[in-house]
C-alpha cells in the first residue's frame, strides 16, 4: 500500500468540483461606468446579495465583480455541507442577549437551511442537493460525553428529538458506518451538495435576473460611491448608490480590514469512486454529511458519483493573514488528513486519492458571523461564518438586500445584524496565538484519543482564547 504522502503527490492538485466548470459568458461586456450596487466578490455571498436585490426590486442596476471568477473562493472548493449549524454557541449568545434570542437564532438558521432548499428548487439550480442529514460519530469516550454535552445544550434552547438525537449504537442504525465510533448524534438539518455547481447556478440565476458580473475585475480601493478597479490589467471605475463587500476569507487584503476576518485554512483530498459494494457495506446510501467531535475539525460527504470528499482545518495561518496559491497545498497536512480519512474508513486504504485542494476561509475574532450596513457611508457586509457559510451566505445575502432596499425581514431583528466583532490582535502576537492554539487543539485530540484522557489545562486555554 502507497504511503499517504505518496497518495496526495499523486493526486492532482485542483478542486475535485473544478472539473463541472462550465463557462457562464459574463466577461466579454466591458465593466460599466455606473451602477446602484457594486457588489465585491462573486461567491455565495455576493451572488445571493446580487439575486435578492433584484428581486426585492428589479429596476436596480447591480453588477458583481470578482478579482479572478465566479466561485474563485471557498464557495468553490468547500466541503458542500449545507446545514442548520452556527460557527457559535448558543449558550454564549444566551449569555450576551439573553435566552430567547439564541432560541430565536437557532429558529432562523434553520429557517434559513429549509428557505434556501425551497430557493433553489425554485430557481431549478441542480447541485447534487441531498438532504441526508449529519452524523457526528464520537471515536472516544472523551467524543462521547462532548456529544452528550451538546445534545443538552441543544434542548435547553429548544431542539426536539426530531432536530437532533443521541444514536448510542451506530452499528444497528441505518446510517454510514465509521470504525470505531462508541455512539453518534444525528440531525437531519444538513445537506451535502456540489459546491461548484450550486456557485454557477446562482450565477446564472443572476444573469438572467439582469445582473452583470464583471470577471477578472480586483476592486483596488472603494469609497462611498466610488469603485476603482483593475481589470484585466485596466484602470477603470464605477460610480454607485451602494458597495457591498463580500470578500469573506480574503477580506484582510483591504488595508482597513487587516483585523477583521482572521484567513484560516481549510484543505481536502478527494478519492476515485467507491463502487457499489463499498457503498452498501459502509451502508452509506443517505449521502449523510459526517464528522466526528474532536475539538479540531474534519468533515466528509459522499458526491453524487460515490466518491469521498474529506476535509479538515490544521493548516497553518500565515503570518500577516498573506493569502497566496501555494498555501493552497501542504503535502504534510493533507498527508494526515488521508491518514484521519483511512482511520474512518479502512476501505478507502486501497482507493487513489485524485484530487487535492484547499483554501482560505474567514474567522472573526469572537465567531459570530455578521451583517453590517452603514447608511452614512452607504457600504454593506456580511461573513465570518468560520466554515458554515454555504447556507449562511444565503441568510446574509438576504438580510443585505432587504436592509439596501429597506425592506423588513424578520432576520434583520436578530444580533448578527449590526454585529461589531472585536479585532484580532496585531502581529506577531495573531501569528504566534493562532498557530499556538492550533497545535494545542491537535495534541488534545490526540491525548483524548489515545489515551481518552481530557487534558483539563490544555482545554481551558484553548477555550478561553477561541
Ligand atoms: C476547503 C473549504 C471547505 C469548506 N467547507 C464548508 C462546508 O462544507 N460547509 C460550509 O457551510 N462552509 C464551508 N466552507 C466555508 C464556505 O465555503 C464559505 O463560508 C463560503 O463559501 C463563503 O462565501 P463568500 O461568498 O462569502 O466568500 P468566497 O466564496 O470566498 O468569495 C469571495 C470572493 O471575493 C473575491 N475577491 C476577494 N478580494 C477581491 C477584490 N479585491 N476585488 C474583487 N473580488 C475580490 C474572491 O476572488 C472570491 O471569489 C469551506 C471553506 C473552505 C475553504
Amino acid at each position: 500500500m502507497k504511503s499517504a504522502r505518496a497518495l496526495v503527490r499523486a493526486a492532482e492538485p485542483a478542486p475535485l468540483w473544478a472539473t463541472a466548470r462550465r463557462p457562464l459568458q459574463t466577461t466579454d461586456r466591458p465593466v460599466p461606468r455606473r451602477s446602484d450596487v457594486v457588489v465585491i466578490g462573486a461567491g455565495y455571498t455576493g451572488l445571493w446579495t446580487a439575486l435578492y436585490l433584484k428581486r426585492l426590486n428589479p429596476a436596480l442596476d447591480v453588477v458583481v465583480v470578482d478579482a479572478e471568477g465566479v466561485g474563485h473562493g471557498a464557495s468553490g472548493r468547500n466541503g458542500g455541507w449545507c446545514s442548520a449549524l452556527l460557527p457559535f454557541t448558543l449558550t454564549d449568545i444566551a449569555r450576551q442577549h439573553g435566552h430567547q434570542t439564541a432560541v430565536d437564532m437557532r429558529l432562523c438558521a434553520l429557517n434559513n437551511f429549509n428557505d434556501m432548499r425551497t430557493v433553489l428548487s425554485g430557481l431549478a439550480i441542480e447541485c447534487d442537493y441531498v438532504s441526508g442529514g449529519t452524523l457526528t460519530v464520537a471515536r472516544n469516550r472523551i467524543q462521547a460525553l462532548r456529544l452528550e454535552h451538546e445534545l443538552s445544550e441543544a434542548r435547553l434552547f429548544g431542539a426536539s428529538d426530531s432536530d437532533l438525537r443521541l444514536l448510542s449504537d451506530l452499528s444497528s442504525s441505518q446510517h454510514v458506518h465509521v470504525s470505531s465510533t462508541e455512539g453518534a448524534l444525528f440531525t437531519p438539518h444538513c445537506a451535502a451538495l456540489h459546491p461548484r455547481k450550486l456557485v454557477d447556478g446562482l450565477a446564472r440565476a443572476c444573469l438572467k435576473l439582469g445582473v452583470v458580473i464583471c470577471e477578472r475585475s480586483r476592486v483596488e480601493h472603494f469609497t462611498t460611491g466610488h469603485v476603482e478597479i483593475l481589470h484585466d490589467d485596466h484602470r477603470t471605475s464605477i460610480s454607485c448608490q451602494w458597495v457591498v463587500r463580500a470578500t469573506e476569507g480574503y477580506t484582510a487584503r483591504f488595508r482597513d480590514s487587516r483585523r477583521t476576518l482572521l484567513p484560516l485554512y481549510s484543505f481536502m483530498v478527494a478519492t476515485e469512486p467507491l463502487n457499489e459494494a463499498n457503498v452498501q457495506d459502509l451502508r452509506w446510501t443517505k449521502r449523510e454529511t459526517v464528522h466526528d467531535a474532536r475539538n479540531g475539525v474534519v468533515y466528509a460527504q459522499l458526491t453524487a458519483d460515490n466518491r469521498i470528499a474529506f476535509g479538515g482545518r490544521g493548516a497553518p495561518y500565515h503570518y500577516g493573514s498573506r493569502i497566496r496559491d501555494s498555501f493552497d497545498f501542504d503535502d504534510s497536512v493533507h498527508a494526515s488528513l488521508v491518514e484521519t480519512l483511512h482511520d474512518f474508513f479502512p476501505v478507502t486504504r486501497d482507493l487513489a486519492i485524485t484530487h487535492r485542494w484547499g483554501g482560505p476561509l474567514g474567522v472573526p475574532r469572537d465567531w459570530r458571523n455578521f451583517v453590517r450596513v452603514d447608511e452614512n457611508r452607504r457600504v454593506a457586509t456580511g461573513g465570518g461564518y468560520s466554515g458554515d457559510g454555504v447556507s449562511l451566505a444565503h441568510l446574509t445575502g438576504r438580510m443585505i438586500a432587504h436592509a439596501i432596499t429597506r425592506q423588513p425581514h424578520a432576520d434583520l431583528t436578530l444580533p448578527w445584524f449590526g454585529h461589531e466583532n472585536p479585532t484580532w490582535e496585531p502581529e506577531p502576537l495573531r501569528w504566534l496565538g493562532v498557530n499556538t492554539l492550533r497545535l494545542l487543539v491537535d495534541s488534545i485530540d490526540e491525548t483524548e484519543q489515545r489515551r481518552c484522557r481530557s487534558s483539563r489545562i490544555r482545554s481551558t486555554v484553548v477555550d478561553r482564547f477561541f
